[in-house]
C-alpha cells in the first residue's frame, strides 16, 4: 500500500457503485469518510452506505463540507466546474478519481487501456490473454469490479487490467501503469470536456508517469495520438498496414513474428484486428505461452453490445452494436459488413456533425432513425438518396427494419449516439433491441 489514510478526512463525491466502493475501502483503512451526492441514492445504495456508518449528505453539494476535508475522491462523471470542486481547487484540496485511489492502494502492476473506441473489447481481450501467464490477473473498470475494490484485494505480484475513460484520467497524479495503450482519438464527450484538445490531453495523462522501461502502445497512423506521446518514451505502434504489430500477408504479425492468420480470429471487422494488434503488444512483456495466445485469439468473439451477433432472424442477419455511441464507432461497424444494411440509429442529441458517416454508408440500403436525433439522421439518409424514416422509439423502428430488409440483409443497431434520451444505459438499449427482435421472431412462428 502506497498511501496512508488513517485519520485523513476524505470527502467521497458520488454515491453510485464506485463511490460506495471507495468509501468502503477508505473506511477500512481508518480514514474519516463523508459521502456527498447531488441526488438521492437508490434504497439499495442507501442501505449499503448506512452499513458503513459514515456521515452522508445527499441532494446538494454544500460548500461548508470542505471545512472538514483533507482530500476529495470524486466519481469520474462529476464535472470539475461544479462550485464545490471549484472551491476545493481554490483551497488546494487534492481531488482524486478512483483510478488514482486504486493505484495508491496496491503494489500490483497496472495495464491501462484508453482511447475513444475499442477500450472494453481490448481490455477484455488483454485480461483473457494474461490469464495464460503465471501471475494472477484481475480486470477493473467498466467491466468487472470497481478499480478500488480490485486494488484493495490484489497482491503485489498481481496484474490489474483497467479500462480508463477520459474522465478518470483527468484525476491522475501518480498513476503509473507498467503497460498502457492509447488506442485512437476521435471526438467524444465534448459536452463534458468542452473541446477536443482538453479531451485528448486528458487521455494522454495515461503516459504522464511512465518511463522508457514501460510498454507504451499507440496507433501509429493516428496523428492526434502520436503527437501526445512524450518524447522521453519509446512507443510500440500498431496498425492494419504498418507498425511494430500489423497485418503482413494476411497474418497478425508482432515484431516480425507471425502469430495467426486474420481469417482465424474469432473477432470480426478491421477495427477489431487493430484491437488484437494493440492487445498483443501490451501483453508482450508478460511472457504468455504461445498456445494460450492462439487459443484466445481463435475463441474470443467479443463483448455483448459491441457488434454482437444476435443471429439469423427471419432470414436477416441481426447485429446489436448499442455500444456505438459516436460516429467513429458506427463507421467501424458499418464498414465491417459486405451485405446490404438496414441501419437503425439515433439517440441523445449532442450536436455532432453527422457528415463524417457518409463514406461508411456505401452498403446502407435504408436508414431508420429514432430518438432525439431522428430527424437529422433521416436528412442524412435522404442526402444519400436512401429511403429514410424518423420514428420515436425502437418499438416502431424494429418492425420497420424488418419491412425494409430482404433475406440475407444485415439489420444493424449502431446508434452513433448515447442512449440517455430514452434509456439509462447502452446495455438497456441493446437488450431492448434484442428483446424486440426476439418478439418479432416469436410472432412469426
Ligand atoms: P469502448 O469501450 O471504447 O466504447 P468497445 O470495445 O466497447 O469500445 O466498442 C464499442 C464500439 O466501438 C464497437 O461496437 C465498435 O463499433 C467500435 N470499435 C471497437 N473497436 C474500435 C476501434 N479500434 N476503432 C474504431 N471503432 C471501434
Amino acid at each position: 500500500m502506497k498511501a496512508q489514510w488513517k485519520g485523513k478526512r476524505v470527502l467521497v463525491l458520488g454515491a453510485a457503485r464506485s463511490g460506495i466502493a471507495a468509501a468502503t475501502y477508505l473506511s477500512g483503512v481508518d480514514a474519516v469518510v463523508t459521502m456527498n451526492a447531488g441526488t438521492e441514492p437508490s434504497s439499495e445504495e442507501r442501505t449499503k452506505i448506512e452499513q458503513l456508518g459514515i456521515k452522508s449528505v445527499f441532494g446538494d453539494h454544500p460548500l461548508d463540507l470542505l471545512d472538514d476535508t483533507d482530500v476529495i475522491v470524486k466519481n469520474p462523471g462529476i464535472p470539475y466546474h461544479i462550485p464545490l470542486l471549484q472551491a476545493a481547487m481554490e483551497r488546494d484540496i487534492p481531488i482524486y478519481t478512483e483510478v488514482e485511489l486504486a493505484y495508491m492502494a496496491t503494489d500490483a502492476s497496472f495495464v491501462g487501456i484508453t482511447g475513444s473506441n475499442g477500450k472494453t473489447t481490448t481490455t477484455t481481450l488483454v485480461h483473457e490473454l494474461l490469464q495464460g501467464g503465471d501471475r494472477p490477473v484481475h480486470v477493473a473498470g467498466n467491466i468487472g469490479f470497481p478499480a478500488i475494490e480490485v486494488a484493495g484485494r490484489a497482491m503485489p505480484d498481481d496484474i490489474i487490467v483497467i479500462e480508463l475513460s477520459s474522465f478518470q484520467l483527468m484525476g491522475v497524479e501518480t498513476f503509473h501503469p507498467k503497460a498502457a495503450a492509447l488506442l485512437n482519438l476521435s471526438e467524444a464527450h465534448l459536452d463534458y470536456h468542452g473541446d477536443f484538445d482538453s479531451y485528448a490531453d486528458a487521455k494522454a495523462n495515461l503516459f504522464r508517469n511512465m518511463t522508457p522501461s514501460d510498454r507504451v502502445v499507440v496507433k501509429g497512423a493516428d496523428l492526434e495520438v502520436m503527437k501526445r506521446v512524450p518524447d522521453t518514451l519509446q512507443a510500440s505502434t500498431f496498425g492494419y498496414d504498418a507498425g511494430d504489430a500489423y497485418v503482413q500477408d494476411g497474418w497478425i504479425t508482432v515484431h516480425g513474428d507471425k502469430v495467426l492468420p486474420v481469417a482465424d480470429l474469432a473477432l470480426g471487422g478491421a477495427h477489431n484486428v487493430e484491437n488484437v494488434l494493440a492487445a498483443l503488444l501490451l501483453i508482450e512483456p508478460f511472457n504468455i505461452p504461445r498456445d494460450h495466445i492462439e487459443h484466445v485469439l481463435r475463441t474470443f468473439g467479443g463483448v455483448a453490445h459491441r457488434t454482437e451477433n444476435v443471429g439469423h432472424v427471419l432470414g436477416r442477419r441481426v447485429y446489436n452494436d448499442s455500444k456505438a455511441t459516436n460516429n467513429v464507432a458506427t463507421e467501424a461497424a458499418l464498414a465491417g459488413f459486405d451485405s446490404p444494411i438496414v441501419w437503425l440509429c439515433g439517440g441523445l442529441e449532442r450536436g455532432a456533425d453527422l457528415s463524417s458517416l457518409v463514406p461508411a454508408m456505401s452498403r446502407v440500403k435504408a436508414v431508420i432513425a429514432y430518438g432525439e436525433t431522428a430527424e437529422r439522421f433521416k436528412t442524412l439518409g435522404e442526402s444519400q438518396g436512401l429511403p429514410a424514416f424518423a420514428v420515436e422509439t425502437l418499438e416502431e423502428a424494429v418492425p420497420l427494419a424488418f419491412e425494409q430488409s430482404a433475406e440475407e440483409d444485415v439489420i444493424l443497431l449502431s446508434p452513433a449516439c448515447a442512449s440517455w434520451d430514452q434509456y439509462k444505459t447502452f446495455e438497456e438499449r441493446g437488450t431492448h433491441f434484442v428483446d424486440l427482435v426476439r418478439s418479432i421472431e416469436e410472432a412469426k412462428r
